[in-house]
């Protein structure tokens, strides 16, 4: 039986966002910068992380409180090992309709069919430039993008529904959003750009950089012919488009121009076991993983969660100004612990 509760603002919660890892084969700057994540830096030690038993009870005690999508993070979340056995016991779970994973696409190939025969259907991935010269300034690794465009195409030939994902810099790679958006179109694989925000201690974001939501809709209108989408749901969080010639869908996220928190329905635990009612959360939230191995019982659990959810009151981006963010300046919780 589900049992819905609000929290402060009346929001049900929908989605739990789970972050398998802080480890990253990436090192981009507005997520871990390479400058900060260097060679001698301590990524968690593996007993700190959540079991996938422990991730898998976490899992089932949201159902009874109403949620219904799951989604993988990480870090990279492909760098988990045996993800796959997750996956397989995620989607036996029920009431869960759904499971995502965001991931760089890198390990696509290496990884893919496992996690398919598991069950996931669903993968969004994160890749900010189409030119491999800017993809590789932008992931310091020296990845190229066409290496990821060839995981893309792996990943769908086996089945996936894949999504793509461009966090769009002013001045960094504003100019990858036609090209990027042309590709894709050919491609029939939908592609959505998000404003630039604020997530992190590290990314060195502040408002000149935000390339907003009109701004580019006005860029895209000189190249192509398009015409808005209805929202398939209230609190659908891009705003959709489809190109006249071949009705392919785009998406802008309006993350920073028209912020969505009074839709938002989303619990996130990191990488290290702990609860946050939001990407942008400063204080350290309640530690999960110490409340399990306490040897608590599954209805403990559940009254925790839900007292976290009930006094959750976070509605940040709607509140940000130059102010809050000079506010929470080093304050906040890192991207790679709480995923994107
Ligand atoms: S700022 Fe926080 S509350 Fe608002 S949409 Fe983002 S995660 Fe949700």
């Amino acid at each position: 039986m589900v049992e819905q509760i609000k929290d402060k603002l009346g929001r049900p919660i929908r989605d739990l966002r789970l972050s398998v890892t802080d480890r990253c084969n990436f090192r981009c700057d507005y997520c871990m910068p390479k400058e900060i994540f260097g060679d001698d830096y301590v990524f968690l030690p593996k007993d700190e992380l959540l079991t996938f038993d422990e991730m898998v009870r976490i899992s089932k005690v949201y159902a009874r409180l109403g949620v219904k999508k799951i989604r993988i993070t990480g870090g990279e979340p492909l760098l988990r090992r045996n993800l796959d056995q997750l996956i397989a016991q995620l989607v036996q779970i029920e009431g869960i309709e759904d499971i995502g994973l965001t991931t760089n696409g890198l390990l696509l190939k290496k990884h893919g069919q496992k996690l398919y025969d598991a069950g996931l259907r669903r993968i969004n991935v994160s890749l900010d430039a189409i030119d491999n010269e800017v993809f590789k300034a932008l992931n310091n690794r020296n990845i190229k993008a066409t290496t990821i465009l060839e995981q893309i195409d792996y990943a769908v030939s086996i089945g996936f529904d894949v999504k793509v994902n461009v966090v769009v810099q002013k001045g960094v790679n504003d100019d990858q959003i036609i090209p990027m958006l042309e590709y894709f179109k050919h491609k029939d694989i939908e592609i959505r750009f998000i404003e630039f925000m604020d997530v992190g201690n590290d990314n060195g974001w502040d408002f000149s950089k935000v390339v907003s939501k009109d701004d580019m809709l006005s860029m895209i209108e000189q190249h192509f012919e398009v015409t808005p989408v209805e929202p398939k749901y209230f609190g659908e969080v891009a705003k959709y488009y489809r190109h006249e010639d071949n009705g392919v869908k785009f998406g802008l996220i309006t993350s920073v121009s028209q912020s969505f928190c009074s839709t938002c329905t989303r619990a996130r635990l990191s990488s290290d076991g702990k609860f946050y009612g939001c990407l942008f959360a400063t204080v350290d939230g309640f530690n999960v993983k110490e409340f399990m191995r306490s040897g608590v019982t599954d209805e403990e659990l559940l009254e925790q969660f839900k007292a976290l959810w009930q006094v959750r009151d976070d509605r940040y981006s709607d509140e940000r100004t130059e102010q809050t963010v000079a506010n929470r300046r080093r304050k906040k919780i890192n991207m790679n612990y709480i995923g994107g």
